[in-house]
């Protein structure tokens, strides 16, 4: 931290101190215990790190790209000497199996730079584009320059993937950043903060404002230039407010409802792990998490068999009891899943097996699988956000596509047959940000690819050259040699003149190159006499 922001931890050992303003408990969502006590930054606070952000830009962008890659290229050394103790940190934090923590947080970040460094040169470096011939002699470039102090407000779910990623991005490009984490997880909020120490960036290049919502929204009301967020609709809505009274951009990285769709011709087997996989990994806490299994009526049971298998040979437990599912990270998000449990199972739907929190203490849902979902249930309108898997029995994958389209979400989605081309074509029509054919959530990992929901998901794109524009301002710059002293279309104005623009402008629009050649010759022509008139 540094040394005027709000400190972020006073654990029970400072209590002698004076009493912060406000503060919060954290439990562990394995044991329940609290895990200490975390101080709230306040606005004062927050326009303080925004200060010390906006104080260290000049010279973070005059680094140039290079100079910057060379001090974020640290995180290497950092992120392999302290994998394991970086990944238990998460796990204590979220409760989420080490081997998660590991993949979808700290080697997700380390592809996203990777990815960053090796292609920020070509997709932010200045590029010639093409003229066009009624600025014939010109020459037109595109180029990026940083937008200044990028706000990041980053969820709970994936808390140091989601933070660090769209960090990374903005920081390459020659952004400073000032994060505000989730109160949900502090202890990872803390470690993403160290975790930039540690890499040795510049004072105020990264400043970490700790806290709560009063915190992220005193973030969105402060001197930022551009805000990034990932959460909920509900905030999405009011971080955008915000950022429209500046006016300043903002990009909102919201909720989804995934469809999966099996086709009869599936890999059934393959389909029946990947559903449990990705509906279950995190916990089912996933904004790509599988919401909406649909299902071909002729292979509908047979899949549903095998689903039911899967999903009852898993362990349930905290990471150090290397469980393949681990509990809810909020407690709050249990209410929900119950909720849309106890809806379904009200209108219809059969509960093939989980459906109760379990008698332990922490958060801890069963994986729980239901038959006969349908679409005037909650589970299918709105987000669950936990480890249950809703199957939807449906005639044809036409009905299937048409369905999962028909949703306020469109995030991600995956297609399950054996006829890649007629995948493709599937994926082609859902509406969503990303999708896959025979895989799912791995297109989030690839750091090539951009990452973004359609219509309530979001708005904008990160990852790839997406995500590193996306930080970015770009400006057009077109370059003449200046070697005349009018151009043919600047005043003076006549008639002559006149009847050579009305050619000029045929012969573009009627797309005749001899017509535009010879009406732009007339001009230059006429502009010298032009130009003695004036
Ligand atoms: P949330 O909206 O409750 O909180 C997100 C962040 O916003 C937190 O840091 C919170 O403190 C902050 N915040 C709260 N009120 C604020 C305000 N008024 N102004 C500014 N900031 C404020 O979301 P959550 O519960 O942490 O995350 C779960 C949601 O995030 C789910 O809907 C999930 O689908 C979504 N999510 C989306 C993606 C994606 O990439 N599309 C990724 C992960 C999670």
């Amino acid at each position: 931290m540094s040394p005027t922001s709000t400190p972020p931890v006073a654990s029970e050992s400072s209590s002698a101190q004076p009493a912060p303003t406000r503060a919060f408990e954290k439990l562990s969502p394995v044991t329940g215990e609290s895990q200490g006590t975390f101080t709230i930054t306040d606005e004062a606070g927050v326009d303080a790190a925004v200060r010390r952000a906006r104080a260290a830009f000049p010279a973070w962008r005059d680094l140039g790209l290079q100079g910057r890659i060379e001090v974020l290229n640290r995180l290497q050394p950092v992120l392999l000497e302290h994998c394991e103790s970086f990944a238990r940190r998460i796990s204590e934090d979220t409760g989420k199996p080490l081997q998660e923590s590991i993949i979808t947080e700290l080697l997700a970040i380390w592809l996203y730079h990777d990815y960053n460094r090796k292609h920020a040169a070509r997709v932010l470096g200045r590029r010639k584009v093409k003229t066009p011939i009624v600025f014939a002699g010109k020459q037109s470039y595109i180029e990026y320059f940083p937008r200044g102090v990028v706000g990041v407000i980053s969820p709970w779910n994936y808390p140091l993937q989601l933070a660090v990623a769209p960090m990374l991005a903005a920081l390459i490009g020659g952004n400073t950043v000032v994060l505000k984490p989730s109160e949900v997880t502090p202890l990872t909020g803390l470690l993403a903060e160290e975790l930039f120490k540690r890499v040795g960036l510049p004072e105020g290049v990264v400043e970490v404002v700790h806290g709560d919502g009063s915190t992220g929204a005193a973030l969105t009301r402060s001197d930022i230039d551009m805000v990034f967020f990932t959460g909920s609709v509900a905030t999405g809505r009011k971080v955008m407010a915000a950022a429209a009274e500046r006016p300043i951009p903002c990009e909102l990285e919201l909720g989804g409802k995934d469809a999966f769709i099996v086709c009869a011709d599936a890999n059934l087997e393959r389909a029946a792990r990947a559903a449990v996989w990705g509906g279950l990994v995190n916990c089912g806490q996933t904004c790509i998490s599988v919401e909406r299994i649909f299902v071909v009526d002729s292979v509908h049971d047979r899949f549903v068999q095998l689903v039911r298998e899967v999903v009852e040979s898993l362990r349930q437990g905290g990471p150090e009891e290397f469980a393949d599912v681990g509990p809810m990270i909020f407690a709050r998000q249990l209410s929900t899943v119950e909720r849309h449990i106890a809806d379904a199972k009200e209108r219809g739907a059969e509960i093939l097996t989980g459906g109760a929190r379990l008698e332990r203490p922490g958060h801890f849902f069963p994986p729980t699988l239901l038959s006969g979902v349908t679409p005037d249930m909650a589970i299918y309108r709105e987000e669950t956000f936990g480890p249950v898997l809703p199957v939807i029995r449906v005639t044809d994958e036409n009905e299937a596509i048409r369905l999962a389209n028909e949703h306020q979400y469109g995030l991600n989605g995956s297609v399950w047959t054996r006829d890649i081309q007629k995948g493709l074509r599937l994926a082609s029509r859902l509406e969503c940000g990303q999708a896959s054919v025979n895989d799912v959530i791995n297109t989030t990992g690839h750091p090539g690819l951009p990452f973004g929901g359609v219509k309530s998901s979001g708005i904008g794109r990160y990852h790839g050259e997406d995500g590193l524009r996306a930080f970015m301002h770009t400006k057009g710059i077109m370059v003449d040699r200046g070697l005349l002293s009018n151009e043919p279309t600047w005043f003076p104005y006549g008639e002559a003149k006149l009847s050579s623009v009305v050619s000029l402008a045929k012969g573009v629009i009627g797309g005749s190159l001899p017509r535009t050649i010879g009406a732009f010759i007339k001009l230059l022509r006429g502009s010298g006499s032009d130009a003695k008139r004036s």
